[in-house]
C-alpha cells in the first residue's frame, strides 16, 4: 500500500521586481574603495556567485576573495583566515557558508535575497514528504535552506548531482529528491534511479524556450550549446554540454567553437568572457512560443546584491547569518557525506561503472 502522502503539487512562487544596482564611475571607484577599507578594518573577504553583477565580482577578485559556485564559495570562505564572510549571492548560499564555518560571522548585503528553489520547499512540508516515504533515501540540491538540508540523508550539487544518485542507485537504494524537478528529472534520465520528485524550479532556467533555441542554433551553425540541468527537458535535449556552472565555464574556455549559446543565468557570461576572451556569447532565448519569462535570464534575487547596500551592512552592521546549532550541526553531515564522497570519487575508491 503506498504511503498517503502525495507527491508535492508545483509551487507557485512569485518574483520580486528586477532592480538592478546602476552606478556610474565615479561612484563605483568610491563604494570600492570604502568597502576595500571596512573590509581590512573587519578582517572580511567577499566571495561572490557567478551570477552576481561584474561589479562585485572584479571587488571579490581584487580584494583576494573568489567568484564561484555555492559549494566552492562555502570551502574558499573555510580555508580562507578571515574572520567575517560576505557572500554576494542569495539567502542559501549564506547559510552553506554558515554551516562550513560556524565561528565566523557570515553577513550578505540583502537577507531577502531568496531562490524559487528554497522558497519552494518549505522546510515543514519537505519533511512530511520524507516521514511518508521512510523507506527512501532522501537527496537534496544546494539550493535549499539550512533546515531542509539538516532534515535530508544527502545534500548535492548538479555538478556532482548524478554520479551520488548512481551511487546510491547501485547500492540499491530507492530515493525522495527535492526540489528542483528539472534538475531531478535529468538525473533519473540519466542513472535510471527510481525517484520521487519533489516540484520546485529555477525561475530563470525554466523560461529558456526550445522551440527559440533550435531557431538560434540554426542561425549559429558554429554555436556550441551550453545548458545548465535546471532547464526543461527540451531544452537540455538541445545541448552540446550539460553542466553545472564551473563546467559550462570550462566548456567556453577549452572547447574550440568561436560562439557559444548559453542557458544560464548571464551574470555568468563576466567569468566567461574573463575565461575566454574573443570568444561569443549568445543569450538563450526566453521568449518565443508560450513565454512567460519576466527575468530574462537573469535572476531577481541575486541582482537584490550591490556595492550600496554592501557599505551600508559593513557601515551599519546586520544582515548576519544566524543557524541554531542543533540544525547546523545536522545539515553539515549531510554536506559532508558529498564532500567525503568527491573526495573518495577523485582518489579512485569508488566506481561507478556505466
Ligand atoms: S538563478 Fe534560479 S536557482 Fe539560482 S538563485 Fe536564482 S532562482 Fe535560485
Amino acid at each position: 500500500m503506498s504511503p498517503a502522502f502525495p507527491v508535492p503539487v508545483r509551487p507557485v512562487i512569485q518574483q520580486p521586481p528586477m532592480v538592478e544596482e546602476v552606478l556610474d564611475d565615479a561612484e563605483r571607484e568610491t563604494l570600492k574603495a570604502r568597502i576595500k577599507t571596512l573590509m581590512k578594518q573587519q578582517d572580511a573577504v567577499l566571495v561572490a556567485h557567478y551570477y552576481t553583477s561584474a561589479d562585485l565580482q572584479d571587488l571579490a577578485e581584487e580584494t583576494g576573495g573568489c567568484v564561484s559556485d555555492s559549494l566552492e564559495m562555502a570551502r574558499f570562505g573555510h580555508a580562507h583566515p578571515a574572520k567575517t564572510l560576505i557572500v554576494a549571492g542569495v539567502k542559501f548560499m549564506g547559510e552553506t557558508a554558515k554551516i562550513l564555518n560556524p565561528e565566523k560571522r557570515v553577513i550578505m548585503p540583502d537577507l531577502g535575497a531568496e531562490c524559487s528553489l528554497d522558497l519552494a520547499c518549505p522546510a515543514d512540508e519537505f519533511t512530511a514528504f520524507c516521514d511518508a516515504h521512510p523507506d527512501r533515501v532522501s537527496v537534496v540540491y544546494a539550493n535549499t535552506s539550512a533546515a531542509v538540508k539538516a532534515r535530508a540523508d544527502w545534500v548535492v550539487t548538479s555538478g556532482i548531482a548524478a554520479k551520488i544518485v548512481k551511487y546510491l542507485h547501485q547500492q540499491g537504494h530507492k530515493l525522495l529528491w527535492a526540489p528542483d524537478r528539472h534538475l531531478g528529472d535529468y538525473v533519473q534520465r540519466i542513472t535510471g534511479a527510481d525517484m520521487l520528485l519533489w516540484q520546485g524550479s529555477c525561475v530563470v532556467h525554466e523560461a529558456f524556450k526550445a522551440e527559440a533555441l533550435k531557431k538560434l542554433r540554426t542561425e549559429h551553425p558554429d554555436a556550441a550549446v551550453l545548458v545548465h540541468p535546471e532547464s526543461p527537458e527540451a531544452v537540455i535535449a538541445l545541448a552540446d554540454v550539460v553542466g553545472s556552472t564551473t563546467q559550462l565555464i570550462e566548456a567556453v574556455r577549452t572547447l574550440p567553437n568561436p560562439e557559444f549559446i548559453v542557458a544560464t543565468d548571464n551574470g555568468i557570461f563576466h567569468k566567461m568572457h574573463a575565461a575566454a576572451p574573443g570568444k561569443i556569447l549568445l543569450e538563450a532565448p526566453t521568449a518565443g512560443e508560450g513565454a512567460t519569462c519576466t527575468s530574462c535570464a537573469h535572476c531577481p534575487w541575486m541582482a537584490m546584491n550591490g556595492l550600496r547596500k554592501l557599505v551600508a551592512v559593513l557601515e551599519n552592521g546586520g544582515n548576519e547569518i544566524h543557524i541554531e546549532e542543533s540544525i547546523r550541526a545536522r545539515a553539515r553531515l549531510s554536506i559532508q557525506k558529498m564532500l567525503d564522497f568527491a573526495a573518495a570519487e577523485k582518489a579512485g575508491h569508488i566506481q561507478l561503472g556505466d
